[in-house]
């Protein structure tokens, strides 16, 4: 892979020598017969390595032909390669253990180390990170040493589908050392099919010479007959994930159910906020020309600066809309937190605060703008409560709503500036 540098790159230079100069053939001392000029990326910057190259000076020897490269070489990259291995385990540590694209690790070896790497380069890196991954995967050896102190094995077993009608992958996993055994593809995963795994995984643990304590899975039919044919003797317990999972289903599908009930009750926010710009943009057209004509009927209030109350009632109830949009889009959480309960809540706080503005206006006759829409606001919304009623103890995680003391405050300030007038 020629790699093209720009001419004004700054290597760093590292010589490189033979340390062991001893001809392999025939003992004699071995000189220096050549230089290996290189360039490659490492993560601390761009590096020439210049290596010095050995070879026997006896002509009749069979050292002469062979050259020795200098032995430290293979430890800072592969041959011919454009990068040290500290990139090499970068890039494959991003899309193995972060799964990171290729784009995105291609912009961050530019934006963090400078490194300019084609799209396809960085893909045959990854491909070559990952046959070495799983050959060191496969080891024997390394997989007895890192067993060697471990007395009791947990397996697991589950199948996962990348893509839907692809076949299913399913993975042999040991939990107390945290390491993928095995990994296959079934098309079809038949009873049959899955046993052969899980006999595999016995032969593993047989060669391993250690005990399976434990079988944990999903329990599906195949996972059951299997393990219980192979390991007779051992539990077989549910994974605590499926577990949840299983039983938040019903949870979380009433939740949804809540939700779009309360969806469906509290709407016309748009038509709420086009129509108080509209008013907001008559007011400044008003202004003006000072036609009278063009006065909005429900934006009646004391003669010295209608349009400023009219514009603060108005920020208010523009302020209720956002907060209320915020709530009914607010689609976080998990069975844990339910987000259809924190709807509920964040609603009826929003039917409160606006229950209380309106306390606040009582005995004032005159119309405000925030009477007029903090009632359309909530009309719907009076006449039936949220299917599931909040509960008090649920934690408060709504940030978005704009605290309803702030809101009362300004129309406070409105009322007071009201009566004065
Ligand atoms: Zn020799």
């Amino acid at each position: 892979m020629p790699y093209k540098w720009p001419a004004d790159t700054d290597f760093a230079l590292w010589e490189l020598d033979v340390i062991d100069r001893v001809c392999p053939a025939c003992g004699r001392m071995m000189y220096i017969c050549d230089h290996r000029y290189r360039r490659l990326h490492t993560l601390d910057g761009p590096v020439q390595l210049v290596c010095k190259l050995n070879h026997c000076p006896d002509r009749l020897c069979a050292g002469h032909a062979r050259t020795k490269s200098p032995e430290l070489e293979v430890t800072i990259a592969p041959p011919s390669w454009a990068i040290g291995w500290d990139v090499f385990c970068w890039i494959g540590h991003r899309r193995c253990s972060r799964h990171m694209s290729i784009p995105h690790i291609q912009s961050e070896l530019q934006d963090d180390y400078a490194i300019k790497l084609s799209d396809d380069a960085i893909a045959k890196y990854i491909r070559r990170y990952q046959v070495m991954l799983a050959a060191r995967q496969q080891d024997p050896e390394a997989l007895r040493r890192q067993y060697e102190s471990v007395s009791e094995i947990i397996l697991s077993i589950d199948g996962l589908q990348p893509e839907k009608g692809h076949e299913t992958l399913y993975v042999v996993r040991e939990l107390t050392q945290k390491r993928v055994w095995f990994a296959e593809a079934l098309i079809s995963a038949t009873a049959h099919e899955v046993q052969r795994l899980i006999a595999k995984a016995k032969d593993w643990a047989t060669s391993l010479n250690k005990t399976v304590s434990l079988w944990i899975s999903d329990k599906q039919d195949a996972f059951v007959t299997g393990i219980a044919a192979e390991f007779p003797d051992v539990p077989h317990r549910y994974c605590d994930n499926h577990f949840l999972r299983d039983l938040a289903k019903p949870v979380l599908e009433a939740d949804s159910h809540a939700k779009v009930q309360m969806r469906r009750k509290v709407r016309g926010l748009r038509k709420i906020e086009q129509a108080l710009l509209k008013q907001q943009n008559a007011d400044v057209s008003t202004s003006l020309t000072d036609d009278p004509e063009a006065t909005v009927t429900v934006l009646v209030g004391p003669a010295n600066g209608p349009s400023l109350e009219a514009d603060s009632a108005n920020s208010v109830v523009l302020e209720y809309c956002a907060a209320v949009r915020g709530i009914l889009n607010d689609d976080q959480g998990g069975p844990l937190h339910p987000p259809g309960l924190r709807m509920a809540e964040a609603l009826k706080e929003v039917h409160e605060s606006i229950q209380r503005n309106l306390d606040t206006k009582k005995g004032d006759s005159r119309k405000s703008t925030l009477a007029v829409w903090a009632g359309a606001l909530t009309r719907d919304w009076n006449t039936s409560e949220p299917s599931k009623s909040p509960s008090e103890s649920t934690s408060r995680t709504f940030t978005r709503w704009p605290q309803p003391l702030s809101l009362e405050g300004g129309d406070a300030r409105i009322a007071k500036r009201s009566s004065k007038g």
